[in-house]
């Protein structure tokens, strides 16, 4: 697919000509990854944040917002918890915390992999090489690193540069994560004020160019309390909006761009529809999904943007409502770590 084909898709508002490009994305999925659903447990181990970027409920901006760190303890009763539900992978996401230090993480990470075996997946923002290569050392196996827009203007603008530092390169780090041996996982969010159609599919082509193993995209949902709150309609020419419709496509888009990538049917699709945005995202592309593992009290803390779904849940009745919705639409959940499959490169007699 070329950028002129993704631009007219996204553009494409018939119901039925859509129809038919879900209907290609979710054979393209069956076909190279199977009817397997992937559960990867998410604990959310804190909500402190050094950076301020413009779109975020849990920025440094949010003077008011309490601030958690769970102990070593915590997280590691969660991990326990992904292992006895049958999880094959845990998320360990925050804001970017300087207060995680390399060395606690890593004794955490040695930890988790000793005692559950399980693949751990880190989505702790932008750390220092230092700290990346001590916790690949430590067992981590994935990191996450969304790239939030390609669009390097509209990337500047929403997601100013750590405290003392001039610049900021996800892209570059997303290749230093590749470097060091981890699956990478990156994405965007759509329909950011500001965003146009034609970046949104230029980030499609950057997913297949990066040849990412994960790619997590979902509808940008504006926070009142961030700078980005206010905004919700932007004027610009070509504002992508931030619709459920239009993440499917993009789920779609990304599937057919990249057909192993392991892409899950994120929260923030659950969120503007509650009753079947999960169903929906995994007929449309998506072959997993996140069941939250946060302790309850410190769930409503990690409010990335208002009404998130599952934010009253407890992890067990996270994960029966999601082995309930994967089995309700015919699928298996998935066994093992379900990490990236590469396929043998064809051979030719
Ligand atoms: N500190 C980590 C984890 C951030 S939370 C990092 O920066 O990578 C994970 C993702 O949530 C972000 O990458 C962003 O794409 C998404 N997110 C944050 N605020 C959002 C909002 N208001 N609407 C939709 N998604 C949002």
């Amino acid at each position: 697919m070329d950028k002129p084909q993704i631009l007219r898709w996204l553009e494409e508002t018939r119901p039925a000509a859509l129809e038919r490009l879900y209907k290609l994305a979710d054979t393209i999925r069956c076909q190279r990854v199977g009817n397997e659903v992937h559960l990867r447990g998410l604990i959310e181990i804190s909500n402190t944040c050094c950076r301020s970027c413009a779109y975020c409920g849990i920025s440094a901006l949010r003077g008011g917002l309490k601030r958690y760190r769970m102990t070593r303890l915590e997280i590691l009763a969660a991990a326990f918890k992904a292992k006895a539900f049958g999880y094959g992978t845990v998320v360990l996401q925050a804001g970017e915390d300087k207060g995680i230090r390399a060395e606690w993480l890593a004794g955490i990470i040695r930890a988790i992999k000793e005692k559950t075996r399980l693949a751990i997946t880190l989505s702790l923002g932008e750390r220092t090489l230092r700290e990346l290569k001590i916790w690949k050392k430590a067992g981590a196996d994935r990191y996450l690193l969304r790239f939030e827009t390609s669009d390097r203007n509209l990337f500047r603008r929403i997601h100013p540069p750590a405290p003392g530092k001039k610049t900021t390169d996800r892209i570059k780090l997303l290749r230093f994560l590749r470097g060091l041996g981890y699956e990478t996982g990156s994405g965007v969010m759509i329909g950011i004020p500001g965003q146009t159609f034609e970046s949104l599919a230029n980030d499609i082509l950057l997913f297949r160019k990066l040849d990412l193993d994960m790619i997590g995209v979902g509808p940008f949902i504006p926070h009142p309390e961030t700078p980005l709150g206010a905004t919700t309609k932007s004027t610009i020419p070509g504002q992508v909006p931030n619709t459920e419709e239009m993440a499917y496509k993009v789920i779609a888009l990304a599937r057919i761009a990249c057909p192993e990538a392991n892409i899950p049917s994120t929260t923030a699709l659950a969120t503007l529809n509650r009753a079947f945005g999960r169903e929906k995202g995994l007929r449309r592309g998506a072959n997993v999904v996140m069941p939250n593992l946060t302790p309850l009290k410190y769930r409503r803390l990690y409010e990335l943007y208002p009404a998130k779904a599952c934010l009253f849940e407890t992890a067990e009745e996270c994960r029966a409502c999601l082995k309930h919705r994967i089995l309700g639409m015919g699928r298996k959940a998935g066994k093992g770590a379900g990490e990236r499959k590469r396929r043998a490169p064809a051979i030719f007699l």
